[in-house]
């Protein structure tokens, strides 16, 4: 294929220093008759890697790519134009994707038609890019995550104008809205609210590869959210990687209140949200989560360590002392909530000190689950320069001695639900038994379960008859 070498390439640096300035947000309305009808008789298929912000854009792709005439495969040894949404939070996952893009080169030497593509967060990051331009010539087509909705041309110049395209903004702000969109799933549908975040923990590279936060207007959110209930969704996750500071960048006071407030004065049945930060948290949210029965009681509140110290130096913004008092204060407010949280292990220089406070801070939040991960350093973030003197040895300890701490209380949570009924939003057959239907209660546990045909995206009563660490079996009660 002929390169085309005036690339748009990204600059960490660039990002770096909007941390420091304000972003204002431009809202722009993508137009369905801009589509190329480029797609007649040509199928695609989408690898998706990473969190719910990527399985949204993987959504909108899908959207963009239906409107122009491609039908999806879930071959993508026959697909024409094969995409890799990839994810850059950790350094393990971006070499299994560089792995997965050099053994599909073997498409491009079969029909070097086959057009591959690479987008999302990993192509917001220089060395990623300088590494495709160097050593993966099969990629066509890279953009990142601030310019999807141009994805439709620059796929059209690889296709029509056969050329290697690399459009990688390193600038945001813009709010792209009626991009089209193909849901995953028929029963839940996920629901961006803002882009991007402004709290630059020292570990995590998101602020430079999704850019400052921004926010969609609430108007714009609480269509979405009419549209999809009409159309008999039971459930919206609403989406942002810091959901607190919603509308702040809009010079709203409470914004994510008067946001979750307005989505349930919808009425669709369930509304939950991902992913909060213990900084950003106010009382009236918790409020408006105890008021109105359809905004889910579970919640996913992040505290990455337990000590004080550390989570300094991981720039949270909060001691341990202020998780544990708005813990404590949700817990009296809204009795039967539950907690899910994020654990970071092995911190650069963690001490066993500092390692025992996240283990007794466990003890007293005795949480439903958690992701929990031995610290893995993300180059170009400040958290990859600091000095460690903490062993591999010790690190994989510390995080065995803590997922051991965590699946007690997960049974143990279990175990109260033995013999209970509880609401579960049918999702349709499990993947690993098709003859049992799976969902998840209004508490946010994954339950298999038993029943008569046709419980597909109903809300059905399932009594529980066995409990385990990560899921609950019961039957269909109705
Ligand atoms: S809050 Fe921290 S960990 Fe979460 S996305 Fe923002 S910078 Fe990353």
């Amino acid at each position: 294929m002929k390169e085309k070498k005036e690339y748009l390439l990204p600059n960490q640096n660039e990002a770096r220093k909007r941390s420091l300035t304000q972003v204002d947000s431009e809202y722009d309305m993508f137009s369905l008759s801009s589509l190329p009808s480029i797609g007649n008789g040509k199928k695609y298929y989408i690898r998706t890697y990473g969190c719910q912000a990527n399985v949204r854009d993987g959504e909108t792709m899908a959207g963009m790519l239906d409107c122009m005439g491609f039908v999806t495969t879930d071959k993508e040894e026959e697909a024409d134009v094969l995409i890799f949404n990839t994810c850059a939070v950790r350094q393990a996952a971006e070499e299994r994707v560089f792995g997965e893009i050099g053994a599909v080169k073997k498409y491009k030497n079969q029909d070097e038609n086959k057009i591959i593509v690479m987008c999302g967060c990993m192509p917001q990051e220089e060395v990623v890019v300088e590494r495709i331009l160097k050593h993966y010539p099969q990629v066509d087509l890279v953009f990142g995550t601030h310019n999807i909705y141009r994805f439709p041309e620059l796929l059209r110049q690889v296709m029509e104008e056969k050329k290697r395209v690399i459009e990688v903004y390193s600038e945001e702000g813009r709010v792209i809205e009626n991009l089209p969109v193909r849901r995953s799933t028929s029963a839940k549908a996920f629901v961006n609210i803002m882009y991007g975040c402004n709290k630059f923990c020292t570990y995590c590279i998101v602020p430079y590869t999704r850019g400052k936060e921004r926010s969609r207007k609430i108007e714009d959110i609480v269509q979405e959210v009419n549209e999809l209930k009409e159309k008999g969704y039971q459930e919206v996750i609403l989406l942002g990687q810091n959901v607190n500071a919603y509308g702040k960048d809009l010079g709203m006071e409470d914004g994510f209140t008067d946001l979750l407030i307005a989505c349930a004065k919808t009425d669709i049945p369930r509304i939950r949200f991902y992913t909060s930060h213990p900084r950003d948290y106010s009382v009236s949210t918790i409020e408006a989560m105890k008021n109105y029965p359809n905004i889910m009681k579970s919640l996913h509140l992040p505290v990455q360590s337990g000590n004080t110290e550390v989570l300094k130096r991981m720039n949270r913004g909060y001691t341990r002392e202020m998780y544990l008092d708005l813990f404590d204060d949700m817990k009296k407010r809204i009795p039967e909530i539950t907690f899910t949280t994020d654990l970071i292990v092995g911190f650069p220089n963690e001490t066993e000190e500092q390692f025992l406070d996240t283990l007794s801070l466990v003890d007293h939040c005795q949480y439903d689950m958690a992701y929990s991960f031995v610290y893995s350093p993300r180059s170009g973030t400040p958290a990859a320069n600091m000095e460690d003197n903490v062993s591999a040895e010790v690190k994989k300890e510390r995080l065995q001695r803590l997922n051991e701490k965590l699946a007690y209380y997960a049974n143990l949570n279990n175990q109260k639900y033995l013999g209970k009924t509880l609401k579960v939003l049918c999702e349709g057959a499990s993947k690993k038994n098709k003859q049992v239907y799976t969902g998840y209660s209004e508490e946010n546990k994954l339950v298999n379960f038993t029943g008569p045909s046709g419980l597909e995206n109903k809300i059905v009563e399932v009594e529980i008859t066995a409990v385990h660490s990560f899921s609950l079996d019961g039957k269909a009660l109705s």
